[in-house]
Protein backbone atom coordinates (compact mmCIF):
# COMPACT_ATOMS: atom_id res chain seq x y z
CA UNK A 1 0.00 0.00 0.00
CA UNK A 2 2.75 1.83 0.39
CA UNK A 3 4.12 2.40 -2.60
CA UNK A 4 0.99 3.58 -4.89
CA UNK A 5 0.99 6.41 -1.88
CA UNK A 6 4.63 7.22 -3.36
CA UNK A 7 3.52 7.78 -6.70
CA UNK A 8 0.56 9.58 -5.58
CA UNK A 9 3.38 12.36 -4.01
CA UNK A 10 5.95 11.82 -6.64
CA UNK A 11 3.38 12.85 -8.94
CA UNK A 12 2.03 15.96 -7.09
CA UNK A 13 4.87 17.50 -6.72
CA UNK A 14 6.00 17.08 -9.96
CA UNK A 15 2.75 18.86 -10.80
CA UNK A 16 3.20 21.56 -7.83
CA UNK A 17 6.73 22.16 -9.80
CA UNK A 18 5.50 22.33 -13.55
CA UNK A 19 2.71 24.82 -12.02
CA UNK A 20 5.56 26.38 -10.25
CA UNK A 21 7.09 27.11 -13.56
CA UNK A 22 4.21 28.69 -15.43
CA UNK A 23 3.29 30.81 -12.32
CA UNK A 24 7.27 31.86 -13.00
CA UNK A 25 6.83 32.86 -15.91
CA UNK A 26 3.19 34.55 -15.53
CA UNK A 27 4.65 37.49 -13.05
CA UNK A 28 7.69 37.75 -15.16
CA UNK A 29 5.68 38.18 -18.04
CA UNK A 30 3.32 40.35 -16.52
CA UNK A 31 6.25 42.74 -15.28
CA UNK A 32 7.61 42.56 -18.63
CA UNK A 33 4.03 43.34 -20.29
CA UNK A 34 4.12 46.19 -17.89
CA UNK A 35 7.30 48.20 -18.94
CA UNK A 36 7.45 46.99 -22.18
CA UNK A 37 11.82 46.97 -21.97
CA UNK A 38 12.19 43.00 -22.11
CA UNK A 39 10.36 43.08 -25.50
CA UNK A 40 12.02 43.84 -29.07
CA UNK A 41 11.05 43.52 -32.10
CA UNK A 42 12.96 41.71 -35.22
CA UNK A 43 12.12 42.28 -38.95
CA UNK A 44 11.95 39.91 -41.50
CA UNK A 45 11.91 41.13 -45.11
CA UNK A 46 9.55 40.33 -47.50
CA UNK A 47 10.21 40.42 -51.29
CA UNK A 48 8.62 40.47 -55.05
CA UNK A 49 10.54 38.18 -56.86
CA UNK A 50 8.85 39.54 -60.32
CA UNK A 51 10.02 43.30 -59.18
CA UNK A 52 13.01 42.52 -57.00
CA UNK A 53 12.55 44.54 -54.34
CA UNK A 54 11.76 44.56 -50.60
CA UNK A 55 7.66 45.16 -50.29
CA UNK A 56 8.07 45.38 -46.57
CA UNK A 57 8.48 43.53 -43.30
CA UNK A 58 6.98 41.48 -40.95
CA UNK A 59 7.64 42.55 -36.95
CA UNK A 60 8.24 39.32 -34.87
CA UNK A 61 8.33 39.73 -31.17
CA UNK A 62 11.53 38.45 -28.66
CA UNK A 63 11.45 38.49 -24.85
CA UNK A 64 14.99 38.86 -23.23
CA UNK A 65 14.23 37.60 -20.24
CA UNK A 66 16.93 38.62 -17.39
CA UNK A 67 17.68 35.08 -16.51
CA UNK A 68 16.01 32.93 -18.87
CA UNK A 69 17.48 34.44 -21.72
CA UNK A 70 15.46 34.72 -25.36
CA UNK A 71 12.08 32.80 -24.95
CA UNK A 72 10.21 32.16 -28.01
CA UNK A 73 6.56 33.92 -28.97
CA UNK A 74 5.61 30.18 -29.52
CA UNK A 75 5.93 29.83 -25.85
CA UNK A 76 4.67 33.35 -24.44
CA UNK A 77 2.13 34.36 -26.49
CA UNK A 78 0.08 31.40 -25.95
CA UNK A 79 0.43 32.46 -22.03
CA UNK A 80 -0.04 35.93 -23.00
CA UNK A 81 -3.17 35.09 -24.85
CA UNK A 82 -4.51 33.07 -22.07
CA UNK A 83 -3.79 35.83 -19.05
CA UNK A 84 -5.13 38.61 -21.13
CA UNK A 85 -1.55 39.87 -21.53
CA UNK A 86 -1.44 39.91 -24.93
CA UNK A 87 -3.57 43.16 -24.69
CA UNK A 88 -0.35 45.45 -23.32
CA UNK A 89 2.21 43.32 -25.33
CA UNK A 90 0.17 43.98 -28.56
CA UNK A 91 -0.36 47.66 -27.85
CA UNK A 92 3.52 48.05 -27.29
CA UNK A 93 4.06 45.83 -30.40
CA UNK A 94 2.10 48.34 -32.70
CA UNK A 95 3.60 51.34 -31.00
CA UNK A 96 7.00 50.21 -31.18
CA UNK A 97 6.61 49.21 -35.20
CA UNK A 98 4.97 52.17 -35.91
CA UNK A 99 7.63 54.40 -34.19
CA UNK A 100 10.20 52.70 -35.81
CA UNK A 101 8.27 52.90 -39.49
CA UNK A 102 7.95 56.30 -38.53
CA UNK A 103 11.67 56.70 -38.31
CA UNK A 104 12.55 55.29 -41.42
CA UNK A 105 10.15 56.69 -43.52
CA UNK A 106 11.86 60.01 -42.41
CA UNK A 107 15.11 58.71 -43.37
CA UNK A 108 13.90 57.66 -46.39
CA UNK A 109 14.62 53.92 -45.88
CA UNK A 110 13.18 51.41 -48.40
CA UNK A 111 11.30 49.92 -46.31
CA UNK A 112 7.63 49.17 -47.83
CA UNK A 113 5.45 48.18 -45.14
CA UNK A 114 5.14 46.94 -41.89
CA UNK A 115 3.46 44.16 -40.41
CA UNK A 116 2.22 43.40 -36.97
CA UNK A 117 0.67 40.17 -35.52
CA UNK A 118 -2.74 40.08 -33.94
CA UNK A 119 -3.68 37.58 -31.97
CA UNK A 120 -7.44 36.22 -32.14
CA UNK A 121 -7.51 37.83 -28.38
CA UNK A 122 -6.94 41.23 -29.75
CA UNK A 123 -8.78 41.08 -32.70
CA UNK A 124 -11.70 40.30 -30.62
CA UNK A 125 -10.95 43.18 -28.27
CA UNK A 126 -13.30 45.83 -28.15
CA UNK A 127 -10.73 48.69 -28.04
CA UNK A 128 -8.92 47.58 -30.69
CA UNK A 129 -10.07 49.97 -33.74
CA UNK A 130 -9.67 53.06 -31.10
CA UNK A 131 -6.50 51.78 -30.46
CA UNK A 132 -5.24 51.31 -33.94
CA UNK A 133 -6.62 53.88 -35.29
CA UNK A 134 -4.35 56.47 -32.11
CA UNK A 135 -1.18 55.13 -32.64
CA UNK A 136 -1.25 55.78 -36.47
CA UNK A 137 -2.45 59.00 -35.74
CA UNK A 138 0.06 59.62 -32.92
CA UNK A 139 2.80 58.84 -34.74
CA UNK A 140 2.06 60.12 -38.15
CA UNK A 141 2.67 56.85 -40.11
CA UNK A 142 0.98 56.56 -43.92
CA UNK A 143 -1.60 54.01 -42.53
CA UNK A 144 -1.44 51.92 -45.98
CA UNK A 145 2.28 51.31 -44.46
CA UNK A 146 0.83 49.57 -41.45
CA UNK A 147 -0.60 45.87 -42.11
CA UNK A 148 -2.57 43.95 -39.40
CA UNK A 149 -1.92 39.90 -39.92
CA UNK A 150 -4.71 38.22 -38.82
CA UNK A 151 -5.56 34.17 -38.54
CA UNK A 152 -8.62 32.94 -39.39
CA UNK A 153 -9.13 31.44 -35.98
CA UNK A 154 -9.58 35.35 -35.06
CA UNK A 155 -12.52 35.20 -37.20
CA UNK A 156 -14.39 32.20 -36.73
CA UNK A 157 -17.59 32.77 -34.20
CA UNK A 158 -19.31 35.64 -34.63
CA UNK A 159 -18.79 36.22 -38.83
CA UNK A 160 -20.86 39.14 -39.01
CA UNK A 161 -18.79 41.26 -35.65
CA UNK A 162 -15.35 40.07 -37.59
CA UNK A 163 -16.61 41.59 -40.78
CA UNK A 164 -17.39 44.75 -38.95
CA UNK A 165 -14.22 44.88 -37.40
CA UNK A 166 -12.16 44.20 -40.89
CA UNK A 167 -14.26 46.95 -42.39
CA UNK A 168 -13.60 49.73 -39.25
CA UNK A 169 -9.51 48.93 -39.78
CA UNK A 170 -9.98 49.40 -43.49
CA UNK A 171 -11.64 53.12 -42.20
CA UNK A 172 -8.70 53.32 -40.53
CA UNK A 173 -6.46 52.86 -43.48
CA UNK A 174 -4.32 49.56 -42.79
CA UNK A 175 -3.45 46.77 -45.07
CA UNK A 176 -5.27 43.58 -43.44
CA UNK A 177 -3.70 40.08 -44.60
CA UNK A 178 -4.59 36.71 -43.37
CA UNK A 179 -1.73 34.82 -41.78
CA UNK A 180 -1.21 30.72 -42.18
CA UNK A 181 -3.70 30.99 -44.79
CA UNK A 182 -5.22 27.24 -45.70
CA UNK A 183 -4.47 25.90 -42.02
CA UNK A 184 -8.05 27.54 -40.65
CA UNK A 185 -11.74 27.43 -41.45
CA UNK A 186 -12.83 30.01 -43.44
CA UNK A 187 -15.74 29.43 -46.19
CA UNK A 188 -15.42 30.43 -49.39
CA UNK A 189 -18.95 32.49 -48.24
CA UNK A 190 -16.66 34.14 -45.51
CA UNK A 191 -13.91 35.05 -47.09
CA UNK A 192 -15.74 37.49 -50.38
CA UNK A 193 -16.68 39.70 -47.67
CA UNK A 194 -13.48 39.71 -45.82
CA UNK A 195 -12.09 43.37 -46.54
CA UNK A 196 -8.84 41.96 -46.73
CA UNK A 197 -5.35 42.54 -49.15
CA UNK A 198 -3.44 39.88 -48.66
CA UNK A 199 -3.29 35.91 -48.69
CA UNK A 200 -0.69 34.34 -46.45
CA UNK A 201 -0.01 31.06 -48.01
CA UNK A 202 1.28 28.75 -44.48
CA UNK A 203 4.17 27.31 -44.20
CA UNK A 204 3.43 23.56 -44.43
CA UNK A 205 2.24 23.96 -48.07
CA UNK A 206 5.57 25.49 -49.04
CA UNK A 207 7.55 23.08 -46.85
CA UNK A 208 7.32 20.49 -49.19
CA UNK A 209 6.06 21.82 -52.65
CA UNK A 210 8.86 20.73 -54.20
CA UNK A 211 8.56 17.11 -53.65
CA UNK A 212 4.61 16.87 -53.27
CA UNK A 213 2.50 15.58 -55.65
CA UNK A 214 -0.32 18.16 -54.36
CA UNK A 215 1.12 20.98 -52.64
CA UNK A 216 2.15 22.81 -56.09
CA UNK A 217 -1.78 22.68 -56.98
CA UNK A 218 -3.18 23.83 -53.74
CA UNK A 219 -0.81 26.77 -53.63
CA UNK A 220 -2.27 27.31 -57.40
CA UNK A 221 -5.69 27.02 -56.08
CA UNK A 222 -5.03 29.81 -53.51
CA UNK A 223 -3.45 32.43 -56.14
CA UNK A 224 -6.13 31.71 -58.46
CA UNK A 225 -8.63 32.73 -55.42
CA UNK A 226 -7.01 34.96 -54.35
CA UNK A 227 -7.02 36.59 -58.12
CA UNK A 228 -10.47 36.32 -58.25
CA UNK A 229 -11.05 37.88 -54.93
CA UNK A 230 -8.61 40.80 -55.48
CA UNK A 231 -6.36 39.81 -52.94
CA UNK A 232 -2.76 39.60 -53.06
CA UNK A 233 -0.51 36.45 -51.93
CA UNK A 234 2.48 35.85 -50.29
CA UNK A 235 4.62 32.84 -48.97
CA UNK A 236 5.97 32.21 -45.65
CA UNK A 237 8.84 30.05 -44.77
CA UNK A 238 10.61 29.77 -48.37
CA UNK A 239 14.06 28.46 -47.37
CA UNK A 240 15.14 27.16 -50.79
CA UNK A 241 15.82 28.07 -54.35
CA UNK A 242 13.96 25.21 -55.63
CA UNK A 243 10.88 26.61 -53.21
CA UNK A 244 10.52 29.94 -54.83
CA UNK A 245 11.10 28.45 -58.47
CA UNK A 246 8.08 26.33 -57.81
CA UNK A 247 5.71 29.44 -55.97
CA UNK A 248 6.89 31.49 -58.93
CA UNK A 249 5.42 28.85 -61.27
CA UNK A 250 2.40 29.06 -59.25
CA UNK A 251 2.20 32.51 -59.84
CA UNK A 252 3.25 33.43 -56.33
CA UNK A 253 5.56 36.54 -57.01
CA UNK A 254 5.89 37.10 -53.25
CA UNK A 255 7.98 35.43 -50.40
CA UNK A 256 9.70 35.68 -47.03
CA UNK A 257 11.40 33.12 -45.72
CA UNK A 258 15.24 32.11 -44.31
CA UNK A 259 16.07 32.35 -48.03
CA UNK A 260 15.73 36.17 -48.22
CA UNK A 261 17.01 36.48 -44.80
CA UNK A 262 16.15 35.43 -41.07
CA UNK A 263 14.05 37.83 -39.07
CA UNK A 264 16.97 40.78 -38.02
CA UNK A 265 17.44 43.12 -35.15
CA UNK A 266 16.78 46.58 -36.32
CA UNK A 267 20.80 47.11 -36.57
CA UNK A 268 20.99 44.19 -39.11
CA UNK A 269 17.59 44.98 -40.48
CA UNK A 270 19.07 48.39 -41.38
CA UNK A 271 21.94 47.21 -43.24
CA UNK A 272 19.78 44.57 -45.44
CA UNK A 273 17.89 47.35 -46.31
CA UNK A 274 21.12 49.42 -47.24
CA UNK A 275 22.12 46.03 -49.64
CA UNK A 276 25.44 45.58 -47.15
P1 LIG B 1 4.03 33.60 -37.72
O1 LIG B 1 3.27 34.88 -37.70
O2 LIG B 1 3.53 32.53 -38.66
O3 LIG B 1 5.52 34.01 -38.05
C1 LIG B 1 6.39 33.27 -38.84
C2 LIG B 1 7.35 32.45 -38.00
O4 LIG B 1 8.15 31.65 -38.86
C3 LIG B 1 8.35 33.31 -37.21
O5 LIG B 1 8.66 32.62 -36.00
C4 LIG B 1 9.56 33.32 -38.14
O6 LIG B 1 10.77 33.58 -37.46
C5 LIG B 1 9.52 31.93 -38.69
N1 LIG B 1 10.16 31.84 -40.00
C6 LIG B 1 10.35 32.81 -40.89
N2 LIG B 1 10.93 32.34 -42.03
C7 LIG B 1 11.10 31.01 -41.84
C8 LIG B 1 11.65 29.96 -42.66
O7 LIG B 1 12.10 30.16 -43.78
N3 LIG B 1 11.64 28.71 -42.12
C9 LIG B 1 11.16 28.45 -40.89
N4 LIG B 1 11.21 27.21 -40.43
N5 LIG B 1 10.61 29.42 -40.09
C10 LIG B 1 10.59 30.68 -40.57
P2 LIG B 1 8.69 33.38 -34.62
O8 LIG B 1 9.31 34.73 -34.79
O9 LIG B 1 9.28 32.44 -33.61
O10 LIG B 1 7.18 33.61 -34.29
C11 LIG B 1 6.31 32.52 -34.05
C12 LIG B 1 4.87 32.96 -33.98
O11 LIG B 1 4.66 33.79 -32.83
C13 LIG B 1 4.43 33.80 -35.17
O12 LIG B 1 4.10 32.96 -36.24
C14 LIG B 1 3.24 34.52 -34.57
O13 LIG B 1 2.10 33.70 -34.61
C15 LIG B 1 3.65 34.72 -33.13
N6 LIG B 1 4.16 36.09 -32.96
C16 LIG B 1 5.39 36.60 -33.20
N7 LIG B 1 5.45 37.91 -32.90
C17 LIG B 1 4.21 38.26 -32.48
C18 LIG B 1 3.61 39.49 -32.02
O14 LIG B 1 4.24 40.56 -31.97
N8 LIG B 1 2.29 39.43 -31.64
C19 LIG B 1 1.56 38.28 -31.70
N9 LIG B 1 0.29 38.32 -31.32
N10 LIG B 1 2.09 37.13 -32.13
C20 LIG B 1 3.39 37.10 -32.51
CA1 LIG C 1 2.62 36.36 -39.17
CA1 LIG D 1 2.40 32.93 -40.58
CA1 LIG E 1 2.65 29.64 -40.21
Amino acid sequence: KRSPERKYVFYESGMRERSGFTLGLESDLRRAAASGDEFELFYQPKMDLLANRVIGAEALIRWRHPVRGLVSPAEFIPLAEETGLIWEIGAWTLREACLRLSGWLRRGLPVGSVSVNLSPRQFQDARLVGFVRSVIEGTGVPPERVELELTEGAMIGDIEKAVTILNELKDVGVRLSIDDFGTGYSSLAYLKRFPIDTLKIDRSFVRDIVKSSTDPAIVGTIVNLADSLGFDTIAEGVETTEQADMLMQQRCTRIQGYLISRPLDVPAFERFLAGE
